[in-house]
């Protein structure tokens, strides 16, 4: 399932290639009535495209919106206008004078009332890719909750955007066990985690993908196989240690996890409670800068993987 730094990248292209212009929006396949949206008008001005954790929108003049969820298999795909036409299985084509999107498979393509927009986001934990999000509440229920870690970071309600390989990989990075019970997660660490997946979030976006393993410069352009993009996710052996990726069941998704740097043990930490004394990763979210730091900036200089804790030992 595509995750946040996917939708936000979408709105961001989209925002540039097709806000302020008017638009044709048609559904090929006839699945999506833009009746409601177009009152029958060819065209209709798009004013912007915002994203929030996994859900689009697309504000059109006199505030009509367009609400869309990719779900598992939503895609967009983009071509010159004037386009081609159409598959029998777009569900929605927004056609701009220079460029035409072709969105197919989505969970959701509605258009929405501003309460039912409202109703959506109250519904929607912060997005650490936003720049008006207030993590607050994420640190609040992670600070009552009994529910494993591995399951709130996934539950949109708590923090909105994060998939299943950002999951594992942020896990990992801190040295958490999924099924840490979110509660027992110093506050210090959850405040580290909130940084650290908006760094890798913003990265993502960039990159149009997910690397973990280079730092957090942009590495788009360079050649990152698969195979070394991520520490645990999707991997036979972990890419920290060497060790073998365990994965199981948590809530009907896979979680992926290295037992020998993730041991299941509160008693692992202290050593994270360390870690958020002796770095400095949580000064970057008050540095304001557009930049994306580097890990050698936040860490200081040297190897990024030995400037984190050694796995602990059982
Ligand atoms: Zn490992």
């Amino acid at each position: 399932m595509p995750e946040g730094h996917t939708i936000h990248r979408a709105a961001r292209d989209h925002n540039a290639a097709l806000a302020g212009h008017a638009l044709s929006v048609t559904s090929p396949q006839g699945r999506a009535d833009f009746a409601a949206l177009t009152g029958g008008a060819d065209r209709v001005t798009l004013r912007r495209v915002e994203a929030y954790g996994k859900h689009l929108f697309y504000v059109f003049e006199r505030g009509r919106t367009v609400h869309i969820h990719l779900g598992l298999f939503g895609k967009f795909r983009r071509s010159p206008s004037p386009p081609p036409p159409p598959a029998s299985t777009v569900r929605m084509r927004l056609e701009g004078p220079e460029v035409t999107f072709d969105l197919r498979g989505p969970t959701a393509c509605d258009v929405i009332t501003r309460g039912e927009k409202a109703a959506l986001l109250a519904r929607l934990g912060p997005d650490p890719l936003r720049d008006d999000a207030d993590p607050q509440a994420f640190f609040d229920y992670l600070g009552r909750s009994k529910v494993p870690i591995g399951a709130a970071l996934m539950d949109q309600s708590v923090i909105a955007g994060v998939g299943n390989v950002y999951r594992a990989e942020v896990l990992h990075l801190l040295r958490l066990h999924p099924l840490v019970a979110a509660r027992e997660v110093p506050r210090a660490v959850a405040e580290e985690m909130w940084t650290l997946l908006g760094l890798l979030l913003r990265k993502g976006v960039e990159d149009r993908r997910i690397i973990t393993t280079r730092g957090l410069v942009a590495t788009r352009g360079k050649r990152v196989t698969r195979g070394e993009s991520v520490h645990v996710y999707g991997r036979q052996t972990c890419f920290t240690c060497g060790g073998p990726v365990g994965r199981f069941l948590l809530r009907a998704r896979t979680v992926h996890l290295c037992t020998g740097c993730q041991p299941y043990a509160t008693a692992a930490l202290p050593v994270r409670a360390k870690l958020a004394t002796t770095t400095s990763l949580t000064e970057m979210s008050v540095t304001g800068t557009s930049e994306y730091p580097t890990l050698d900036a936040i860490l200081g200089p040297g190897d990024h993987d030995s400037a984190l804790p050694a796995p602990a030992r059982r």
